[in-house]
């Protein structure tokens, strides 16, 4: 379950850039190409964040569909179970990702000091 390893990472760069105070709420974009199981992020993270500083952060996460792009321009929203296979459907032409690697913290919601 990669969730752990992501959100052990996640809670370090939340930590840091927190600076001492209490986040109420991590806003992130996550690319469908990093196949993450939201119900296992949340859980993830949970796990990770207990008896922590950051315990009871929430995880907002809004979730990027994968998009591909060939060299004529054609522009493919992938579904989930074509994953492996990027070639372009309309002319076959190699495709290169235009979007949905992504793993970004956009944002925290943090309590007034
Ligand atoms: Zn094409």
């Amino acid at each position: 379950m990669h969730e752990v390893a992501l959100s052990t990472e996640l809670a370090r760069v939340v930590a840091r850039a927190a600076k001492g105070r209490r986040v109420r709420q991590v806003n992130l974009r996550i690319g469908a190409l990093r196949q993450v199981v939201p119900s296992s992020m949340e859980y993830a993270w949970g796990f990770v964040t207990a008896a922590t500083p950051l315990e009871g952060a929430r995880l907002h996460i809004d979730w990027i569909d994968a998009v591909i792009e060939c060299e004529q321009g054609h522009r493919t929203v992938l579904d989930a179970s074509s994953y492996l296979d990027l070639s372009c459907p309309r002319c076959d032409a190699p495709t290169r990702v235009v979007a949905g690697e992504e793993f970004q913290v956009v944002d925290l919601e943090v309590e007034a000091a």
